[in-house]
């Protein structure tokens, strides 16, 4: 099943002609779903042939504005295509009284149902249950309340081996071995084991969208062992003391946070306009933790179920 994420803008408040502002785009299978929509962020959907009516739903972390000013244009754009399938809607108190306003004074009546539901940025609870993944708040420290997402794959089932299954095994007991269980006659001998005929699932993989926030280790329980992690790196080590004073992190602080919490790989992003150039965060992060990347504009990384234990990749700092 393809699990990925698609950065559409990893820059922070201030614009910049280079970097647009949080954005990402969550596939599963072909479920598409935005996580935050700064400011043009329909535009990047275009540049990268994304169809917008194809969102199942939106996920925004907080209410500073480069992290939803995207959306009304996206919702009005939608509307204006012709929607009709309900869309849904995770975020922070306020968010709907918002977009009601702004539909109210712009008289513009959706085609289309938005189904709200208020975001957890106290506590980390479960917010959405997919069929194929659930999604859980992540409490951050930042000046308003604001959540990060969990995206955390169901376990599989066990795979059945090719090879050994003959046409003769009745479809009752495949499902049964791919649940885990052994077969057995009615006097209890043993007809088809789990361990003959199976291999086992492989390890469900886990995204968590973590911006903004300052260095806060309480997310480390919630993140732990994640396959990929997006964590905000707005600022870097010589301006440690404004990056916390803003609740904001550095890029070594992200990658301790990755090392602490033993994820597969790290992604940084929501750089400050201050900096021109991003080489500097990525040599701060790899310093802590080694599969630390740039969350590039345009890249598309597969959230894939490595061992979240990459011992070799981390340095001894
Ligand atoms: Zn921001
Ligand atoms: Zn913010």
């Amino acid at each position: 099943m393809p699990f990925s994420v698609l950065i559409l803008g990893a820059g922070s408040a201030t614009p910049t002609l280079n970097r647009h502002p949080s954005s990402q785009l969550l596939t599963y299978e072909s479920d598409h779903f935005l996580i935050d929509c700064g400011e043009g962020t329909q535009f990047r959907l275009l540049d990268y042939k994304v169809r917008p009516g194809r969102l199942k739903g939106v996920f925004i972390s907080h209410l500073h504005g480069d992290h939803y000013f995207g959306l009304i244009g996206l919702l009005s754009s939608l509307n204006l295509g012709g929607r009709t399938d309900d869309l849904l809607l995770f975020g922070p108190q306020g968010l709907d009284e918002v977009l009601t306003l702004q539909f109210k004074y712009s008289q513009t009546p959706l085609q289309f149902r938005i189904i709200f539901t208020q975001t957890n940025t106290t506590t980390s609870t479960l917010l959405y249950e997919h069929p194929c993944f659930t999604v859980f708040t992540i409490p951050l420290s930042h000046r308003i309340p604001c959540a990060g997402f969990l995206f955390q794959e169901k376990p599989h089932k066990r795979k059945l081996i090719k090879e050994k299954i003959t046409d003769g095994i009745p479809f009752d007991y495949l499902r049964q071995l791919k649940n885990g269980e052994d077969i057995y006659d009615e006097g209890g001998n043993l007809l088809y084991s789990v361990a003959e005929y199976t291999l086992p699932a492989p390890p469900p993989r886990s995204y968590a969208y973590c911006s903004d926030t300052r260095y806060d280790e309480a997310i480390i329980p919630i993140i732990r062992g994640a396959s990929l992690l997006y964590h905000e790196a707005t600022f870097q080590n010589d301006l440690a003391h404004q990056a916390s004073a803003r609740f904001h992190a550095t890029a070594s602080e992200a990658a301790t946070i990755a090392k602490k919490a033993n994820v597969g790989k790290l992604l940084i992003g929501h750089f400050s306009s201050r900096y021109k150039e991003v080489d500097s965060f990525l040599t701060e992060a790899q310093a802590v933790f080694l599969n630390s990347h740039i969350a590039e504009e345009g890249t598309t990384f597969n959230i894939l179920s490595v061992p979240s234990t990459d011992a070799s990749l981390l340095p001894d700092t």
